[in-house]
């Protein structure tokens, strides 16, 4: 089927949601995906995220080809070995006490919001269930979660919503400490504004949170569904701001590319969600189990390092270019955002696409790069002179 062909069919059927680029992609190896005209793409989205070990991953596709021929899927209501070994993995490598298991962010989002309202009904009762949220920032697109996002644009149509949500400046305490009340029960946010933007907090205002949230007995729950799983060059991005989260979500690369998603939890509320309170059909299922497995298995403190090196690496060569159109480089690791000025951030990724280099876009007419952790300084490269082809002197 030509891409012609295929664009047709998908747009008879599938109702539009998305504005999907002109290319459809048929195989990738590393960080370089072809078209159906055998077009090459240097890719630097992983989907959004996504696929952290690269496309083509044999081993990544093994682990799943074997879990499959045995196991499947089997519910909740049985143990299986994937599951535990995973959560086995991520509480010893974060110090954190427990995991849950789901399928997405939103839902992973929406997990700890319940996680945090019946913690503080348990301890407090009823009236305490206000989660404080940062504007720009972005949780999913469930009625919840579309309220937790602390952004206008996503509060239509659809109501009602949750209620239950304030919406606080980023990197202003003071703003925090003016807005909180006797009704709040936790704070939600990135570390680094993904969809916003890509919008680093401050080290010492997500520490004053911190504290604040301690003082006041609400949980700190990070949303790490775009920072975490080795993307800013920690296993999680917390723990590269010295602070103990009570709850951290974490979805789109967990898997490399199946879905998965879950939140950790801290000791101190591993026992709120008890039986019959909290489930997802599909959660922890043993084929996306395994393939997590892989994920972490690869992302050791060697790639870690390397995921920092590389986003110097790419921050560097951009400055390098003097580009009379970027007038900023945000972000860590590999997750960077370009911010545009004289040029239109949607234009600016479609035109590179066509050049054959795939970028995503942030709020704000932010360039935003998340390629895979495993990508090759060569690939960098040729992606690099794309862009530069484009946007520099
Ligand atoms: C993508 C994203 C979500 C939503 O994840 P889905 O898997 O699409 O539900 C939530 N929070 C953040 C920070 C994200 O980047």
């Amino acid at each position: 089927m030509t891409t012609k062909e295929l664009m047709e069919l998908d747009q008879k059927y599938i109702i539009g949601t998305y504005g999907r680029n002109p290319i459809s992609i048929v195989r990738g190896k590393g960080a370089t995906l072809y078209d159906e005209e055998d077009n090459e793409y240097i890719d630097f989205t992983s989907g959004i995220g996504v696929s952290s070990i690269g496309y083509g991953n044999e081993k990544w596709a093994e682990a799943i080809y074997e879990q499959a021929k045995k196991l499947g899927h089997i519910s909740n209501l049985y143990y299986t070995e994937p599951c535990a070994k995973l959560a086995e993995q991520l509480c010893t490598r974060t110090g954190m006490s427990g995991v849950f298991f789901g399928n997405s962010g939103a839902e992973a989002n929406e997990g700890i919001i319940k996680l945090a309202r019946k913690y503080s009904y348990d301890k407090y009762g009823e009236g305490r269930a206000t989660v404080l949220t940062l504007k720009d920032s972005f949780h999913g697109r469930t009625i919840t979660t579309l309220n937790a996002t602390g952004q206008d644009v996503f509060h239509q149509y659809f109501f009602p919503f949750t209620e239950g949500f304030r919406y606080v400046e980023a990197n202003n305490f003071t703003d925090l400490v003016l807005k909180a009340d006797d009704t709040v029960c936790a704070v939600l946010m990135e570390l680094i504004q993904g969809e916003g933007g890509v919008n680093p907090l401050d080290e010492e205002y997500v520490k004053n949170v911190a504290e604040y949230c301690k003082k006041n007995d609400w949980l700190l729950l990070i949303d790490e569904v775009q920072t975490g799983v080795g993307r800013t060059g920690t296993l999680f991005a917390y723990q590269g701001y010295g602070i103990e989260p009570d709850a951290v979500s974490f979805a789109k690369g967990i898997a490399g590319g199946l879905p998965m998603g879950g939140f950790l939890v801290s000791e101190k509320c591993r026992e709120t969600l008890g039986p019959g309170t909290h489930g997802s059909t599909f959660g922890g299922n043993p084929v996306s189990a395994s393939a997590a497995l892989e994920v972490l298995n690869e992302l050791d403190d060697q790639l870690l390092l390397e995921v920092r090196e590389k986003g110097n690496y790419i921050a560097a060569a951009v400055h390098n270019m003097r580009s009379g159109n970027i007038s900023a480089i945000k972000g860590k690791g590999l997750m960077i955002g370009l911010q545009l000025i004289g040029a239109d951030a949607a234009q600016t990724s479609a035109a590179l696409a066509s050049r054959g280099l795939l970028t995503l876009t942030a709020h704000g007419n932010v360039l935003r790069l998340l390629p895979p952790l495993t990508i090759t300084i060569e690939e960098i490269d040729k992606g690099l002179a794309i862009l530069q082809g484009l946007l520099g002197d």
